[in-house]
């Protein structure tokens, strides 16, 4: 089973070009980092039995940003799990279409509305404790989520894996791409032992170094 890490699970059977992650928590919980394209739901269900874990055992979902790989199966898991949505308010707003989403990258195929909006610097408890860092960029409310005692980064989109290394998120996905710069830059300041990233990677040891790699080019 693709346990990646100690309670880190890179789901199986998902479209291939999406990293959605299940974290097991302290106690007997687990929580979903994003939930992949519309349909992806059954993958992701199916992966949970064969775990052994009883689908409301999930009972936080945590959404890095409004595209649609990243939310298309985030009703089909709230009404599977009942788990609490946790989304940045930016992108939330996004997710259940009020406003509809017009910048760059699939927009949500159907509104959803997460129980909590989060901003900068939110902690949540899961998976040992989660920081929400805002990223803006990729998209404006685009978060990724650092586990500060394991040194791990669910990047979501600020980075696409690139062979052993990643770039910054690429132009014609980016709502603004100075900004995913100046985020990128951000982060890079952080102690990052592996970096999960949604497209392409992860990178499990490092992530710093490869972090910097890009930022380093502006
Ligand atoms: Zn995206």
């Amino acid at each position: 089973m693709p346990e990646i890490l100690p309670g880190v699970h890179l789901v199986e059977g998902v479209e291939e070009f999406t990293h959605v992650y299940l974290l097991k928590d302290k106690g007997s919980t687990w929580t979903l980092m994003d939930t992949g394209l519309p349909g992806a739901s059954k993958a992701v269900l199916a992966y949970l039995t064969k775990l052994k874990v009883e689908p409301t055992m999930v009972k936080k979902i945590l959404v890095t940003h409004l595209h649609r790989d990243h939310v298309g199966s985030l009703r089909a898991m709230m009404e599977a799990t009942h788990a609490r949505t946790f989304a940045h308010w930016i992108d939330a707003a996004f997710i259940a279409m009020d406003p509809k989403y017009d910048g760059p990258g699939t927009p949500p195929a159907e509104p959803v509305t997460v129980d909590e909006t989060i901003k900068d610097g939110d902690t949540i408890d899961a998976a040992g404790g989660l920081i929400a860092y805002h990223t803006p960029g990729h998209t404006p409310g685009h978060t990724a989520y650092y586990q500060p005692e394991r040194k791990l980064l669910f990047s979501g989109d600020l980075f696409f894996g690139d062979g052993d290394g990643v770039v910054l998120t690429t132009p014609e996905y980016t709502h603004h791409l100075p900004t995913a710069q100046i985020s990128a830059r951000r982060v890079s300041h952080l102690s990052i032992q592996s970096l999960l990233t949604y497209h392409g990677g992860p990178i499990l040891k490092d992530g710093g170094a490869a972090v910097r790699a890009v930022t380093s080019k502006f």
